[in-house]
Order: C-alpha cells, then structure tokens, then sequence
C-alpha cells in the first residue's frame, strides 16, 4: 500500500499506513544499531546505544499492540525515509578513518532516526487522539517520550565531550 494509492481512504487508514511505517522504521532501527555500538569508541556512547536497542525492542512491542488494539493485524509497509536516513549514516561511517570523528558521525546520524522517530510518533499521537484513541496515543506516546530522551542524552554526549575530542 503506497501512500499515494487509493487504498488510503479515510483518517484511519492513515492511521494505520503510519503505524506501519513506523513499524518497518523500528524494525529496521533494531537492526542497525548492533552495528553502531560495535562502531562507537566512547563507552558511554556505546552504552548509550545498548541502552536505546533495549528501548527500541520495546518499541516494536508498544507498537504490535497499539496495532492489536486498534483491530488490525501488524504489518510493517517500506519507509523510504527511514531506509534513507540509514544508508547514509553507513555511507558516511564508512569514510570517517578518525574514532573520535567517527563517534560524532553516529551521533549526528543516531540523532536523525530519532528526530524522524518523533515526528512519525508526534503525528501518531495527534491522529490517535482524533480518532478518538486516547488509549492507543498513550502507548505511542511512551515510544516519543523515550526517543525524545534518547535524543537529549546524545546532545548532552556530543556538547559535553564527544564533539570536543573529535576537534582536538
Ligand atoms: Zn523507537
Ligand atoms: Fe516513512
Ligand atoms: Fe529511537
């Protein structure tokens, strides 16, 4: 179902075509970030990214039920966003020879999937809400306030001393 079929009919069908991309999204989050931390020099950076795949499993589950809540089987639909923002954290990744360089590449990129994380659960939130769903905003809205902090914690990383070293 692409977003610019004619499957998408009503508000709820929107819905769900944006549960679906932020289900492919996490999935594919889940999968990249084993390869982050075996990239990341710092320890608290490498700690830092454990922590969020924990987080993100998680996030896979929160969105399964908001799913089986709303009465729809889960079902992930391609993001080419999230595919994007990924390839071209490899991409760059790939060319940065300096650790502590490269350790501020992850972040920048880290930081980017968590930016697209919130506004895919930002958008959810308010349609949930709309539809009448306060329920469902709530279980998504514990994936947003985790992202959220995900990304406050990478700022505070790369402004405190990543960024730092890397200049050096
Ligand atoms: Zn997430
Ligand atoms: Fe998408
Ligand atoms: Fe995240």
């Amino acid at each position: 179902m692409g977003l610019f079929s004619k499957d998408i009919k009503t508000m709820d069908d929107l819905f769900v075509h944006t549960l679906q991309d932020i289900y492919y999204a996490e999935k594919k989050i889940a999968k990249a970030l084993p390869t982050m931390i075996e990239k990341a020099n710092d320890p608290q950076l490498k700690a830092d990214f454990k922590h969020h795949l924990g987080e993100t499993e998680n996030h896979i589950l929160r969105v399964e039920e908001v799913f089986h809540m709303h009465g729809v089987k889960p079902k992930a639909v391609n993001c080419p966003a999230i595919d994007g923002i990924i390839d071209e954290a490899e991409e760059v990744a790939g060319e940065v020879a300096d650790k502590q360089v490269l350790d501020a590449a992850l972040i920048a990129a880290a930081q980017a999937v968590e930016h697209y994380e919130m506004t895919r659960y930002g958008t959810l939130i308010a349609w949930a809400k709309l539809l009448g769903r306060p329920d469902c905003a709530g279980v998504l809205a514990k994936n947003l306030t985790e992202e959220k902090n995900a990304d406050t914690k990478l700022t505070k990383l790369a402004e405190s001393r990543v960024n730092l070293h890397a200049a050096e």
